[in-house]
């Protein structure tokens, strides 16, 4: 497995393996903590500015979101200009609109520079409005648009067979091969002198006189600055209640009349499905995305790509379906990122709360926290500060949220099935169940094998949820991932499910 789930995604055969260091140097002028988009950005501008980089990844490159994401490249956030300008006003609305501006120049910058062959393509936009609530709310985004100087176009078609209410084009969007395009620029920071370790898991930080120690699973290393763009930090601080982790669900078909939009495309159902096409191995495909919702918050997950494919091919000549996988987002609680300095902490950074927006927000990162390193300001700094606390942006999606963490931690109490044996498991099913008092995540193998864990999240003590789909246990409350064996797939656990000796039960 090279990826966070048992499917394979579309960019997934790219993932080789980088020439990664097996030496730890000891101590390094930042030690960044994730090989996605990220910290791979984040490493290789840092590495080019002069300072010395070490770059570990629990896995492999492109294990975590950046191997399951769709890649579309945006100029306009799912936080729309309308709701910005509405939460954080008309002047952090238009500094919000330069920075995907600037996040479009610094990945065509690295692509250019770096000569890296990623299929990066310039592609209009079409969004389209499906009812009348939908065409109210894209009048709403016009004209949010508008004020901040980012251009929508009104158009009377779209090159999507779907019927719509309302349509604009957006040009000047783009698209390419998120694991190219990583691939690329993790060899020119390693070109540049800087050290990358595969299966290196950061255990725990601590900030130490003018260092920082990191404890991995391959030895000590220090740091004067750290960066963890592991897509959610580890440990527990307020960004775990600022931020809810959302699986989203993609999938790749050939069409039989080869009627291929041009165009990325974007509904605006809540939540909204996304379009693409790419060509792999001289075969096109249209990426299609949605169905979103809280992680460890669907009973059947499998179901979530029925109804993503069924939706498509009621609009679409679908013929095969090549690809489908899943894959995790961080929603923030008052719609922007958190970007900047990890709240309690001196020369610790991160990056997260990137709602479908990564490619931009990671690549934007590598630039605020490299300013912030570097000059100790960045002009993003406090528009993306992790440590703010807006109440009237934030607040009613703050309470609601954390009810919901709240509510999540006592209905899983109730949520534990209580089954008297193991034998009510069926094979090829995962359940929790309670036996004598204690939960335990239960998963049997079609053959009959049973991998047997104790159920609570290592991280803030949730019950975990069984993920069919890409047979793991997700953590209801934070995100945390597990495979059937019981391993951390994604942060912000640090540790796995404990075993359980199954005649202890
Ligand atoms: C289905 C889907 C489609 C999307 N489509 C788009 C899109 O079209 N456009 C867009 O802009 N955004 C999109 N996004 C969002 C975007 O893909 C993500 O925000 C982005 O990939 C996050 O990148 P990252 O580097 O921050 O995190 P990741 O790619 O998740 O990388 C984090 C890495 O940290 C490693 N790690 C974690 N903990 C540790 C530890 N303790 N020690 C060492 N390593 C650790 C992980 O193994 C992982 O490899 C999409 C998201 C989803 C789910």
């Amino acid at each position: 497995m090279n990826r966070d789930g048992v499917r394979k995604s579309l960019w997934q055969e790219e993932i080789k393996n980088i020439p990664a260091s097996i030496n730890i140097n000891g101590t390094y002028d930042v030690a960044i903590i994730g090989g996605g988009i990220t910290g791979i950005s984040t490493a290789y501008r840092l590495q080019r500015s002069g300072v010395e980089c070490i770059l570990i990844e629990a896995f492999n490159i492109g294990f975590g979101t950046t191997g399951g994401t769709t890649a579309h490249l945006n100029n306009f956030y799912d936080t729309t200009y309308a709701e910005a300008i509405s939460k954080f006003g008309l002047s952090n609305s238009k500094l919000l609109a330069r920075s995907a501006k600037e996040a479009m120049e610094i990945i065509e910058a690295n692509i250019n520079d770096n000569r890296i062959d990623c299929d990066l393509l310039e592609r209009s936009a079409h969004l389209f409005a499906l009812d009348d609530q939908q065409k109210k709310k894209l009048e709403e985004m016009m004209e949010g648009s508008e004020k901040v100087g980012h251009v929508m176009i009104p158009i009377e078609e779209t090159s999507y067979p779907i019927p719509f209410t309302k349509a604009v084009e957006i040009p000047g969007q783009g698209q390419f091969h998120p694991i190219k395009y990583i691939s690329g620029l993790s060899r020119s920071f390693l070109n540049s002198g800087g050290t990358i370790v595969e299966n290196c898991r950061c255990n725990s930080h601590s900030e130490e006189d003018d260092l920082i120690v990191l404890k991995t699973s391959r030895g000590v290393i220090k740091a004067k600055s750290v960066v963890y763009a592991t897509h959610i930090p580890p440990g527990i601080s307020r960004l775990h209640f600022t931020n809810s982790p959302y699986r989203s669900y993609a999938m790749a078909f050939t069409l039989r009349n080869g009627r291929y939009p041009e165009e990325v495309g974007y509904d605006l159902t809540d939540p909204y499905h996304y379009y693409r096409v790419h060509e792999i191995n001289g075969e096109k495909l249209l990426i299609a995305g949605g169905e979103d919702h809280k992680t460890g918050h669907a009973d059947d997950t499998g179901e979530c790509f029925s109804m993503l494919e069924n939706y498509v091919r009621e609009y679409f000549d679908v013929d095969l379906v090549k690809y489908s996988w899943s894959s995790q987002y961080y929603e923030p609680v008052d719609g922007l990122p958190y970007i900047g300095k990890l709240p309690g902490t001196k020369n610790i950074f991160t990056g997260t709360g990137f709602r479908g927006n990564g490619m931009m927000f990671g690549t934007l990162s590598s630039k605020v926290i490299s300013d912030l390193i570097l000059s100790g300001s960045s002009e993003y700094e406090r528009l993306f500060d992790p440590s703010r606390v807006d109440p009237i942006a934030g607040l009613t999606e703050f309470v609601k949220e954390n009810i919901s963490v709240v509510s999540d931690f006592i209905k899983d109490k109730l949520f534990v099935e209580k089954i008297a044996s193991l034998s009510e498991v069926s094979d090829g099913e995962g359940r929790v169940v309670k036996y004598d008092g204690e939960s335990y995540a239960v998963y049997k193998e079609s053959k009959g094998r049973v991998h047997l864990l104790k159920s609570t999240c290592p991280h803030a003590k949730c019950e975990v949820r069984w993920n069919g789909a890409e047979l793991s246990w997700d953590c209801p409350c934070h995100g945390s991932r597990f495979g059937i064996d019981g391993k951390v797939l994604t942060a912000p656990s640090v540790k796995d499910l404990i075993k359980v000796n199954e005649k202890n039960i």
